[in-house]
């Protein structure tokens, strides 16, 4: 019964991406649906990835590492999409596809370093940016992008590839959507600025209650976790 109804699950949010792509003028495959399993076991999440759903994420590394212990031999591109603590570096990059959750030079510093002395050729992340403006959010303010942007093009492992962002909690929907266009003109501004070693590709915004309209603002990944499980996990 489960996968059944987690099956309908994840068809009816591809479906919500593609209509959201359409209604933007791209195609669904410019979206990636990042499916966030914090709120389901290693089981279900084994589930998602026998239905075809290959990106997961987790907020805390150690769950992170847990899930993918357990699902160890699938081919899982794993996205930490929560804070990062430094003393959790060495045991997260060499798992991890993307960490989409950036939000200071010293982690960044840190993160290089560390995939340098581990052997790390590459590790894709996004910075995090507060767009909501709310204090209770993690990452950078928008002006602080500029600067690390370009200290970042001395960095040899670490590759930035674009920008994430969380819409504030009390924000209503026309002010969800300016908060996600905000980001993607923020990631357009910054764009000539990247070195050959930045991009400015990937836009991560997007979660179950507003991944429609993040799509509809250009986002090229979206962070589904709750309207996955609905019905599925208690
Ligand atoms: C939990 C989480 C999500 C998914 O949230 P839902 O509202 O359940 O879709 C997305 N992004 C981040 C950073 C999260 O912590």
């Amino acid at each position: 019964m489960v996968p059944d109804r987690l099956a309908e699950n994840l068809a009816e949010v591809r479906g919500r991406i593609d209509m959201a792509a359409a209604r933007s003028a791209r195609t669904a495959d410019a979206v990636r649906l990042v499916a966030i399993t914090k709120y389901a076991s290693s089981g279900i999440a084994a589930k998602l990835v026998e239905c075809g759903c290959l990106d997961l994420g987790e907020s805390r590394p150690q769950e992170l590492w847990r899930k993918a212990d357990a699902l160890g031999s699938a081919p899982i591109r794993w996205h930490l999409v929560g804070h990062l603590q430094r003393n959790k570096i060495d045991r997260t990059l060499p798992v991890v596809s993307c960490i989409h959750s950036v939000d200071s030079w010293r982690l960044l510093q840190a993160m290089d370093s560390r995939a340098s002395a581990l052997g790390l050729q590459h590790v894709p992340s996004l910075l995090e940016i507060n767009i909501s403006g709310e204090r209770a959010k993690q990452g950078l303010a928008p002006d602080e992008a500029p600067r690390i942007i370009a200290q970042a093009a001395a960095m040899t492992h670490v590759r930035i590839q674009g920008l994430m962002g969380m819409a504030g909690l009390y924000s209503d929907r026309d002010q969800v959507r300016r908060e996600f266009r905000s980001l993607r003109e923020l990631r357009d501004r910054l764009r000539p600025e990247c070195s050959p070693r930045v991009s400015m590709d990937e836009l991560s915004m997007g979660m179950s209650a507003d991944f429609e309209l993040a799509v509809e603002e250009g986002a090229t990944m979206v962070r589904v976790g709750s309207a996955l499980f609905e019905g599925v996990v208690a």
